[in-house]
């Protein structure tokens, strides 16, 4: 009985060896299995079948899934974060606790005037380079609070917003926002001048319809002749506010987009002959040359013509403004590809570089004494008027020697 129960012991035994043997190979081969399902994530080579631990495996398929997604989410996430970054005005920079650039966006590095890699790395004393920016980033470091100011950059001539925004976790580390309120300033000063300007022109008509009534009023009245002068020099007077009056309430029309164009074809020497014809008296008044200089077989345009009228006037009557007796103001209109350019050219004063790219904003006047009188509107309607033509208006100029005024509208 001893060999018969040793005999099934051994055998029970060999059966358990073999059971285990046979149980640590097939585990073995599914933790393999598993291991290289694992390895493989992000190649997909996901082996079909692992029996037993298939919920496991499963499980690891779901997780590998949704990690997936997740993956694909942060990057869709960060990818649109870092095309706004990319996009927006406002300039972009984080500093980290060493004080150096961590991350910069295409607009800080305009807004600087420097290249992104000559920004990245590089510290924020180093990149700012304005004690007013560097304290308010050294404010917000030290006191681990927003800080906010305007501060005026003379070397760009420039006025930048900064927010200094230290990190919520990690204080030492700052955001920068560098907003350009340069704009804003400008039309902020454009508009300042304007009711400085406007109510100098206002009050010097005023004052002389004063003085004239006043002195007509101490018996000037009775001596007809000198009466006679000083109605005319009213009249004067009285046109200059209504013309100011029409040029403002134009400008309102035109910009809230109340104007209506009356077509009509007309050739371009038609044109410039009537706003010639409108202006003689004023150009021999001021001892002024005016001279046409214009094919009468060029193309006709397509315009309308009152207001293309109105535009040559306000031109020429700037060119007699600006240039002094014995000059010359020369009309003359030329044919292009499909167009006709007009141009009014003086031999006066000429505009300064600085000023000529801004003579078409409203209000803008180069003359700072502003003894050439004026609103300073008539380009800016002028412009309006050419482009609600499609046309295009500009000016050339060189300071004391002269300037030419050009437009362009469509030839029929
Ligand atoms: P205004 O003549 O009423 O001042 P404009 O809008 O017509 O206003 O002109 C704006 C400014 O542009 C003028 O004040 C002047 O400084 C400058 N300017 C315009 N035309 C000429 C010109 N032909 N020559 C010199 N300066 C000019």
């Amino acid at each position: 009985m001893p060999s018969s129960f040793i005999y099934v012991l051994l055998v029970t035994l060999l059966a358990i060896t073999l059971f285990l043997a046979w149980r640590n190979y097939t585990l073995k081969k599914q933790i393999r299995s598993l291991t290289e399902r694992i390895r493989n994530t992000d190649k997909e080579k996901l082996p079909q079948d692992l029996p037993r631990l298939e919920d496991l495996s499963n499980a690891v398929a779901a997780l590998q899934k949704r990690l997936h997604t997740e993956i694909d989410d942060a990057k869709s996430e960060q990818s649109k974060l870092s095309g706004i970054l990319e996009q927006i005005p406002d300039g972009i920079m984080i500093a980290d606790t060493q004080n150096r650039i961590q991350f910069v966006n295409p607009a800080a590095a305009r807004l600087l005037e420097k290249s992104t890699e000559k920004i990245i790395g590089y510290t924020v004393s180093e990149t700012l380079r304005h004690h007013e920016m560097i304290q308010l980033w050294q404010k917000a470091k030290k006191s681990g609070k927003i800080q906010n100011e305007i501060i005026e950059i003379s070397r760009y001539q420039r006025f930048f917003q900064i927010i200094a925004i230290p990190d919520q976790y990690s204080p030492k580390e700052i955001l920068l926002i560098i907003q350009d309120l340069t704009n804003l300033r400008r039309l902020e000063r454009v508009r300042r001048d304007f009711i400085s300007n406007l109510s100098h022109e206002l009050r010097t008509p005023l004052a002389s319809l004063r003085a004239l009534t006043e002195t007509l009023q101490d018996g000037a009245l009775d001596d007809p002749p000198a009466a006679q002068a000083f109605l005319s020099r009213i009249e004067t007077e009285v046109d200059a506010l209504t013309q100011m009056a029409q040029e403002l309430l134009d400008l309102s029309r035109i910009e809230s987009g109340q104007i209506k164009l009356n077509l009509q074809e007309s050739t371009p020497q038609k044109i410039l002959q009537r706003a010639m014809d409108r202006m003689k008296m004023q150009a021999e008044r001021a001892d002024v040359t005016l001279a046409l200089s214009c094919k009468s077989e060029l193309p006709s345009v397509q315009a309308d013509i009152a207001r293309i009228e109105q535009v040559l006037v306000n031109l020429i009557h700037n060119g007699i403004k600006f240039t002094s007796t014995g000059g010359t103001v020369t009309l003359s209109a030329e044919a292009g590809s499909r167009l006709i350019r007009f141009a009014i050219s003086d031999s006066g004063i000429g505009i300064p570089a600085n000023d000529l790219p801004r003579i078409f904003e409203r209000f803008y006047k180069a003359d700072p004494s502003r003894r050439s009188g004026g609103t300073g509107l008539g380009l800016s309607i002028s412009k309006h008027l050419i482009e609600a033509h499609e046309g295009k208006i500009w000016a050339e100029s060189r300071e004391g020697k002269g300037s030419t005024f050009y437009f362009e509208l469509g030839s029929v």
